[in-house]
């Protein structure tokens, strides 16, 4: 009798098959700015689907490991990573995944949205990645943060070059030491102290407990001015470079070892993101250069940087729904259940129509998060400024708990073969549950959500928002429209409260539930507005989503119905 083998799905090829991403940038850019921006989509969906799922393949089953002594007993501290890993670097470089907002080119072509061609990169590069999303959304978040005026030229000159680059050997990442033992949420509790050196650069001194990249040949680090007082605000951003190469200190010391001052003391042993080193750093009199002035409480030059790696987890999270929705659906199609395909079981397919939902829901979040991006940057526009304030933390705090509950959904889709490692697909689960975590837990962005209603009238861009896309949907459905229309007079009305006693035990413990209402209600605004634009998924997905997440309804029946419209 011959042994039964499942049939698995060729991969999918991740552009080509996403009508929403390509509805999305004929939109954002016009059809000449997509048909420009074709090529380089294209090119990277044929890498994501082939020698990029290898090497992601390859990095997964090869983490990276700490060499502390060299045969000698001399201290090296070296970190190995795997030559999966090393694949995905040179792609992330040579696909622009970085770069690309900051090219000439890029802006001369589509100016405040090359952003937005940037984020169709990351949608499709991440899932695949082995989580090198991380080292390139902190490099971006280090090129933003050296791009402000405030930063000494020279630092710029020598460093954003090489952050931007899009050739293999000199592109480089960086890492983000902020997170130290005793805070990564309440950073007030930072104990790293910089110190100035006569020749105009710093020493940092202090304990950095999870440094994601530690490969990485730069560091943003945070460090308290010595002598600058308490809190979190004064605290400054410094680039320390990584290895002796690039550290003055340096004397006769091998170019790959660790800057002078930088011990790499362990890596974590962590539930995903395996492929990517995050290591425990202890800093001692290390070289630094400060990026700005130490002198000027220097948090704020600092969001630049986490803004930009908030946006970037957004858009890894709806990039994982995508890959995850795509490959569920490709699956059901092969996989036979009761006598036929699972593709083609109403409950299947609810359960998958109600995921894709979802997933468009996030992708809009994201790519909105990216579009303001763009405009703040380009365009200096302080409307966009005062949207992406709220923005970011919104998109950020919804797509990482939606990125987690759609991973279930995922791996459950694929049954037990779902729970076995090398299908690959456990990993999707365990690489969702880090989204909600780092740059910001949930409840610490619903905190800071609820800083900026109450402090920086951050609910007006917002409520306008909803407004002007209550009267777009009102020719799509007048129900739809109704809907937004009373959850934006809810929301108004509990922004006025919460305004009103900020510090309340109440407003406080209500802050994550406020922060969600307010990114379903945007998304389904964001929605509404692709699909006045005339993109027919979009208004089958606003209709949905407003229904699953402002009315709470049951939408199995129509997810079941239009799964292949909403896929
Ligand atoms: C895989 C991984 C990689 C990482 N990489 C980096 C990196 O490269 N660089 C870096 O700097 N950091 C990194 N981090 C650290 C990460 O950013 C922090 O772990 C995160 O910000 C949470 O901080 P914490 O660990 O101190 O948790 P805590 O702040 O102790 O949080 C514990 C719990 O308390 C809640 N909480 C905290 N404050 C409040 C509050 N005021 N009100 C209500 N609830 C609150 C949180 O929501 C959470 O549920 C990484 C983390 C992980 C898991």
């Amino acid at each position: 009798m011959s042994r039964f083998v499942q049939p698995v799905p060729p991969p999918v090829d991740p552009y080509a098959g996403d009508g929403l991403l390509r509805s999305w940038l004929e939109r954002h850019l016009g059809p000449a700015g997509h048909a420009a921006a074709k090529g380089r989509l294209a090119d990277l969906a044929a890498d994501v689907a082939g020698p990029l799922r290898a090497a992601h393949a390859d990095a997964e089953a090869h983490p990276p490991t700490l060499v502390r002594y060299d045969p000698w007993g001399a201290r090296v501290d070296r970190v190995e990573t795997s030559a999966g890993w090393q694949t995905q670097r040179a792609a992330a470089a040579r696909h622009a995944v970085v770069a690309l907002p900051y090219l000439p080119d890029a802006r001369g072509t589509w100016g405040a949205a090359a952003r937005v061609v940037q984020h169709a990169l990351l949608h499709l590069y991440g899932p695949e990645s082995a989580t090198f999303s991380c080292p390139v959304a902190m490099a971006d978040g280090a090129a933003a943060l050296l791009s402000l005026p405030e930063v000494d030229s020279g630092v710029r000159d020598a460093w954003l070059p090489r952050l931007i680059s899009t050739d293999p050997d000199v592109a480089i990442t960086s890492g983000q030491w902020m997170t130290e033992s005793q805070g990564g949420s309440d950073l007030g509790r930072s104990s790293t102290i910089g110190r100035p050196a006569v020749d105009g650069s710093w020493r940092l001194t202090g304990e950095k407990w999870f440094c994601s990249a530690a490969d990485a040949a730069m560091a943003v680090a945070l460090a308290r001015p010595d002598g600058s007082g308490r809190g979190s605000r004064v605290l400054a951003p410094f680039l320390v470079p990584r290895y002796a190469v690039d550290s003055p200190l340096a004397h006769a010391m091998a170019p790959d070892a660790p800057a002078p001052g930088v011990t790499v003391h362990r890596l974590k042993d962590k539930l995903g993101t395996r492929a990517l080193p995050t290591a425990e750093i202890g800093l001692h009199d290390a070289y630094a250069l400060p990026l700005g002035d130490p002198a000027v409480p220097g948090l704020v030059r600092a969001m630049t940087l986490v803004v930009v790696t908030r946006v970037h987890n957004a858009a890894a999270a709806a990039g994982g729904m995508r890959r995850g929705l795509a490959y569920a659906r490709a699956y059901a199609d092969v996989r036979h259940v009761a006598g036929g395909a699972l593709s083609s079981s109403p409950l299947h397919r609810a359960t998958l129509g109600t995921l894709a939902v979802d997933a468009a829901g996030a992708f809009a979040l994201a790519g909105h998060a990216f579009a303001l991006l763009g405009r703040v940057e380009v365009g200096a526009d302080p409307e966009a400024a005062a949207e992406l304030r709220i923005v970011a933390p919104l998109a950020k705090l919804a797509t990482g708990r939606l990125a987690v509950s759609s991973a279930s959904e995922y791996v459950e889709s694929f049954g037990g073969a779902g729970y076995v490692e090398d299908t690959g697909v456990p990993r999707l689960l365990r690489d969702a549950q880090v989204l909600p975590i780092w740059e910001g837990t949930t409840n610490v962005l619903s905190l800071d959500v609820l800083r900026a209603l109450t402090r920086e009238d951050a609910g007006a861009p917002l409520l306008a928002r909803l407004a002007a896309a209550v009267d777009l949907a009102r020719p799509l459905s007048p129900v739809l429209a109704d809907t937004l229309a009373a959850a934006a007079t809810q929301l108004g009305d509990t922004i006025t409260s919460v305004t009103a006693d900020p510090g309340s035990s109440t407003v406080l413990a209500g802050a994550r539930g406020l922060a969600l209402r307010l990114a379903y209600a945007l998304t389904t605004a964001l929605l509404v507005e692709h699909a006045a634009w005339g993109d027919e998924q979009a208004a089958l997905a606003a209709r949905l989503w407003a229904r699953r997440w402002l009315r709470h309804e049951e939408i199995a029946e129509d997810a079941h119905h239009h799964l292949d419209l909403l896929c």
